[in-house]
């Protein structure tokens, strides 16, 4: 009943034990105790209300959930934190929310091969995930095969060019990718390796490779600089949507003029010394330019 405010009449229960632990204190209460014995005993009478039924189970599960969700969003937080004081996470970041000029001083353009280097960057671009990066949707475990090179343009209008002279190879189902043999690499004489350009589609799944290479098509000799088609957003069956790019990788041969997987890291390697610029995402550098070599950048 409302009036029966009393004491005697109040109902205990546990939320109700605990608001009172927190009112404010009598005004009867000698002013010479300290503010910090106060907050002591307080939480003395918080210990033993929250020990002690009813509920006892429920205040402790909830006490759980509550430090689980406490050290789950300062983990968030700390991660966000050390995210932003890496300048490759800033310029990720400008990329995503930036116009069309802040963008532009992200792009980089490398159509002459760097000294001392046999490839050129096939397409223009913000060279935004490296290679052997750990960054989201990839893993440390599973790092990022090649580079992704964004394009400051709407899919389908960005060209991208055969990075070395080799033979190009378009699988039946490929819609947005093709392969390139190159039977002596130039680093490593006596292998071969493949190097693989993809997303070149729309969202849609409609092509944006050069007609020259239609699906079928079969160790077709192209020069370095040949246009191979334009960069595009097209993610397959995934419902994730992904930012215009091309995604560009070197593949090892099995031997036999097969190349293998390219979706695992291990059958891939470090474009870096090809394209005579780090991209390696352990390298210490913060913008791709031409580079003399690899420093291990500091974990
Ligand atoms: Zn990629």
């Amino acid at each position: 009943m409302r009036g029966s405010v009393g004491n005697s009449g109040k109902k205990k229960t546990a939320v109700g034990r605990l608001f009172r632990l927190f009112r404010p204190g009598r005004p009867d209460k000698p002013a010479r105790v300290a503010t910090a014995q106060i907050i002591v005993s307080k939480f003395k009478r918080f210990l033993d209300w929250f020990r002690q039924p009813p509920y006892r189970k429920v205040k402790i599960s909830s006490a759980i959930l509550v430090a689980a969700l406490f050290l789950y969003l300062l983990y968030q937080a700390v991660a966000l934190w050390r995210n932003m004081g890496d300048p490759r996470n800033r310029a990720f970041w400008q990329w995503a929310t930036g116009d069309t000029a802040v963008r532009d001083q992200l792009v980089t353009v490398q159509r002459e091969t760097c000294p001392g280097a046999p490839f050129f960057l096939p397409t223009d671009g913000f060279i935004g995930l490296l290679y052997n990066d750990p960054r989201g949707p990839y893993s440390a475990r599973n790092p990022h095969q090649g580079i992704d090179i964004f394009s400051n343009s709407a899919p389908g209008v960005t060209p991208v060019y055969a990075a070395y002279d080799g033979y190009i190879t378009r699988e039946d189902g490929w819609r947005s990718a093709l392969i390139q043999r190159i039977p002596d690499d130039p680093l490593q004489p006596g292998r071969a390796i493949w190097l693989y350009y993809t997303h070149m589609a729309g969202q849609a799944g409609n092509s944006f490779i050069n007609a020259a290479f239609p699906p079928g098509t079969r160790e077709k000799f192209v020069e370095q600089g040949t246009l191979l088609g334009y960069t595009g957003d097209y993610n397959g069956n995934s419902p994730r949507t992904i930012w215009v790019h091309l995604h560009f990788s070197i593949v090892l041969d099995d031997g036999h003029g097969r190349y293998l997987n390219e979706l695992e890291f291990a059958n891939t390697v470090d474009p870096s010394p090809y394209l005579g610029m780090n991209v390696n995402y352990a390298c210490a550098e913060d913008t791709a330019v031409c580079t003399p070599g690899c420093v291990i950048r500091n974990p």
